[in-house]
């Protein structure tokens, strides 16, 4: 082997955590942090019932450190509403965004819904009554109303029923223009049609906090097509992107981490190398 290779091959860390860490060696000394979060299949692995995924005392306190910081910010963005969202973490430290990012809420306590969100409201409310009896135990479809979006899970249906399930929604997608619904692995989201992503509630927090965030390095962890958007922000500003998990979809994401408790390694590391370097100032 030529001996060029073999230096790039000895410098190149085996571990998905390292090669992570030693990409962002610098700026983990230099620079102030914004570190954006998806919450299910990239903090929290999936359960069959979303209730089932819970937040642990440990990835609650992880978080909670992370962001007491002085130069590090945290930000949940999730398909879930603020609501649940605050039942899980540190709210008075962390920036939470429900609904993909269509409310947001910052440690300070200021609320930021976008117009639109509230406008497709109704439609929403009756879209949920109309999806309901698939809930029903001979279907057994799970349900979850966020406010500002649905999300129908069909991986507890069973195979026979399944069908229906998908005729449904394609009858609701025809009376409903004003809701998007995204046909993802198990499950339908339904969201205001608008030009709206996760990428837009990093932009949205990033010029809520203009005068904290300007110079602060993003970094983004999600597992879904829904995080794409999100990738593809953070890689335009100079970030680090990172996808958890085996979900198999064309990714622009610069890092891949195995699962969710590889990335509580990273944060925890990354917690780690900042109180470091914190103490030694
Ligand atoms: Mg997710």
């Amino acid at each position: 082997m030529h001996s060029a290779e073999t230096a790039l091959l000895v410098e190149q860390p085996e571990n998905p955590v390292d090669r992570i860490l030693q990409s962002i060696e610098a700026v983990l000394q230099t620079r102030k942090l914004f570190i954006g979060l998806d919450r299910d299949g990239t903090l929290v692995p999936y359960a069959d019932r979303p209730e089932e995924a819970r937040v642990d005392a440990d990835l609650y306190a992880l978080l909670s450190n992370l962001s007491k910081l002085p130069a590090v910010r945290v930000g949940i963005i999730s398909a879930r509403s603020i609501a649940q969202l605050r039942g899980d973490f540190d709210s008075k430290k962390l920036f939470l965004a429900g609904n993909y990012g269509l409310e947001i809420c910052s440690p300070k306590g200021e609320f930021l819904i976008q117009p639109m969100a509230l406008d497709a409201v109704p439609s929403l409310k009756e879209m949920r009554d109309r999806l309901a009896p698939l809930t029903s135990p001979r279907i057994n479809a799970v349900l979850e109303d966020h406010g500002y979006s649905l999300c129908l899970h069909w991986h507890t249906v069973v195979v026979e029923e399944r069908d229906l399930v998908h005729q449904k929604v394609t009858e609701l997608k025809e009376h409903f223009p004003l809701i998007e619904t995204l046909a993802m692995a198990t499950s339908y989201e339904f969201k205001p049609r608008m030009l709206w992503s996760k990428g837009s509630a990093l932009r949205q927090i990033y010029m809520q906090e203009q005068a904290d965030l300007a110079n602060a390095f993003p970094i983004y962890a999600g597992d879904s097509e829904a995080d794409e958007p999100a990738f593809d922000w953070v890689n335009d500003h100079g970030g680090i992107s990172i996808k958890v998990g085996a979900g198999v979809f064309k990714t622009c994401s610069k890092y891949q981490l195995a699962d969710t408790s590889e990335l509580r390694k990273l944060l925890t590391r990354i917690l780690s190398i900042r109180q470091h370097k914190d103490d030694k100032a």
